[in-house]
Protein backbone atom coordinates (compact mmCIF):
# COMPACT_ATOMS: atom_id res chain seq x y z
CA UNK A 1 0.00 0.00 0.00
CA UNK A 2 1.06 3.76 -0.72
CA UNK A 3 0.40 5.85 2.08
CA UNK A 4 0.59 9.92 1.86
CA UNK A 5 1.84 11.65 4.51
CA UNK A 6 0.12 15.05 5.69
CA UNK A 7 2.99 17.05 6.63
CA UNK A 8 0.32 19.52 8.50
CA UNK A 9 -0.32 17.01 11.37
CA UNK A 10 -0.54 17.62 14.56
CA UNK A 11 2.62 15.69 15.05
CA UNK A 12 4.50 17.07 12.33
CA UNK A 13 3.77 20.95 13.95
CA UNK A 14 5.51 19.56 17.24
CA UNK A 15 8.66 18.25 15.55
CA UNK A 16 8.83 21.35 14.27
CA UNK A 17 8.87 23.18 17.56
CA UNK A 18 5.79 24.84 15.84
CA UNK A 19 3.28 23.20 19.01
CA UNK A 20 4.97 22.66 22.00
CA UNK A 21 4.71 19.50 24.06
CA UNK A 22 5.68 18.02 27.18
CA UNK A 23 8.81 15.57 26.11
CA UNK A 24 10.33 12.81 28.32
CA UNK A 25 12.07 11.43 25.58
CA UNK A 26 14.38 12.12 22.55
CA UNK A 27 16.88 10.77 20.81
CA UNK A 28 18.41 10.65 17.40
CA UNK A 29 15.58 9.06 15.54
CA UNK A 30 12.31 9.61 17.82
CA UNK A 31 10.46 11.55 20.53
CA UNK A 32 8.25 10.79 23.60
CA UNK A 33 5.92 13.26 25.23
CA UNK A 34 2.85 13.43 27.70
CA UNK A 35 -0.49 12.87 26.03
CA UNK A 36 -2.26 16.16 25.96
CA UNK A 37 -5.65 14.61 27.20
CA UNK A 38 -4.31 11.36 29.75
CA UNK A 39 -6.39 8.20 29.90
CA UNK A 40 -4.45 7.29 32.79
CA UNK A 41 -2.06 8.80 35.50
CA UNK A 42 1.04 7.82 32.82
CA UNK A 43 -0.03 8.47 29.25
CA UNK A 44 2.93 8.91 26.93
CA UNK A 45 3.11 9.09 23.09
CA UNK A 46 6.02 7.66 21.99
CA UNK A 47 6.56 9.55 17.48
CA UNK A 48 9.33 8.54 14.98
CA UNK A 49 10.82 12.08 13.88
CA UNK A 50 10.34 10.83 9.96
CA UNK A 51 7.09 11.54 8.49
CA UNK A 52 5.61 7.80 8.63
CA UNK A 53 1.46 7.40 8.89
CA UNK A 54 1.46 4.55 10.68
CA UNK A 55 3.53 0.67 11.70
CA UNK A 56 3.14 -0.85 8.45
CA UNK A 57 4.57 2.33 6.38
CA UNK A 58 7.30 2.84 9.11
CA UNK A 59 8.37 -1.07 8.67
CA UNK A 60 7.87 -1.15 4.80
CA UNK A 61 10.19 2.32 4.10
CA UNK A 62 11.88 3.30 7.32
CA UNK A 63 16.03 2.60 7.62
CA UNK A 64 16.41 0.02 9.60
CA UNK A 65 18.18 2.35 12.34
CA UNK A 66 15.48 4.18 12.61
CA UNK A 67 13.62 1.43 13.44
CA UNK A 68 15.55 -0.10 15.98
CA UNK A 69 16.28 3.67 17.69
CA UNK A 70 12.27 3.79 17.97
CA UNK A 71 12.08 0.56 19.30
CA UNK A 72 14.39 0.98 21.91
CA UNK A 73 12.90 4.51 22.94
CA UNK A 74 9.70 3.21 23.21
CA UNK A 75 11.54 0.47 25.70
CA UNK A 76 13.22 3.10 27.55
CA UNK A 77 10.71 5.29 27.86
CA UNK A 78 8.70 2.54 29.69
CA UNK A 79 12.00 1.76 31.61
CA UNK A 80 12.40 5.61 33.27
CA UNK A 81 8.53 5.89 33.93
CA UNK A 82 9.39 2.76 35.85
CA UNK A 83 6.03 0.97 34.79
CA UNK A 84 7.12 -2.55 34.14
CA UNK A 85 6.26 -3.60 37.49
CA UNK A 86 2.79 -2.80 37.55
CA UNK A 87 2.30 -3.52 33.54
CA UNK A 88 1.11 -1.33 31.48
CA UNK A 89 -0.32 -1.39 27.95
CA UNK A 90 0.76 -0.01 24.28
CA UNK A 91 -1.84 0.90 21.70
CA UNK A 92 -1.15 1.68 18.22
CA UNK A 93 -4.23 3.36 16.69
CA UNK A 94 -4.33 2.92 12.62
CA UNK A 95 -6.87 4.14 9.97
CA UNK A 96 -10.77 4.64 10.00
CA UNK A 97 -11.34 1.31 12.44
CA UNK A 98 -8.51 1.96 14.43
CA UNK A 99 -10.10 5.53 15.04
CA UNK A 100 -6.16 7.44 14.58
CA UNK A 101 -6.97 10.89 14.95
CA UNK A 102 -3.07 12.13 14.08
CA UNK A 103 -2.10 10.53 10.78
CA UNK A 104 1.85 10.77 12.20
CA UNK A 105 2.89 6.72 13.73
CA UNK A 106 2.84 7.12 17.57
CA UNK A 107 2.44 4.38 20.26
CA UNK A 108 0.57 5.36 23.27
CA UNK A 109 2.08 3.62 26.78
CA UNK A 110 -0.61 3.62 29.42
CA UNK A 111 -0.10 2.56 32.50
CA UNK A 112 -0.46 3.54 36.35
CA UNK A 113 -3.94 1.99 36.91
CA UNK A 114 -5.65 -1.09 36.07
CA UNK A 115 -7.04 -1.09 32.73
CA UNK A 116 -9.20 -3.76 32.16
CA UNK A 117 -9.36 -6.17 29.34
CA UNK A 118 -9.41 -4.41 26.16
CA UNK A 119 -11.20 -7.51 23.77
CA UNK A 120 -13.68 -9.26 25.69
O1 LIG B 1 -4.19 7.36 18.51
P1 LIG B 1 -4.85 8.67 18.23
O2 LIG B 1 -4.42 9.30 16.92
O3 LIG B 1 -6.34 8.59 18.34
O4 LIG B 1 -4.40 9.61 19.41
C1 LIG B 1 -3.87 10.88 19.28
C2 LIG B 1 -3.48 11.35 20.67
O5 LIG B 1 -2.75 12.56 20.55
C3 LIG B 1 -4.66 11.62 21.61
O6 LIG B 1 -4.55 10.80 22.76
C4 LIG B 1 -4.47 13.11 21.97
O7 LIG B 1 -4.83 13.40 23.30
C5 LIG B 1 -2.99 13.33 21.70
N1 LIG B 1 -2.58 14.70 21.42
C6 LIG B 1 -1.53 15.25 22.17
N2 LIG B 1 -1.12 16.52 21.90
C7 LIG B 1 -1.71 17.26 20.97
C8 LIG B 1 -2.77 16.70 20.19
C9 LIG B 1 -3.18 15.41 20.45
O8 LIG B 1 -1.00 14.61 23.05
N3 LIG B 1 -1.29 18.50 20.75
Amino acid sequence: MAYSYDSENIFAKILRGEIPNDTVLETEHSLAFRDIAPKAPTHILVIPKGAYVNFDHFAQTAPEAEIVDYIRAVGEVCRQAGVEDDGFRLISNAGRHGVQEVPHLHVHIVAGRPLGRMLA
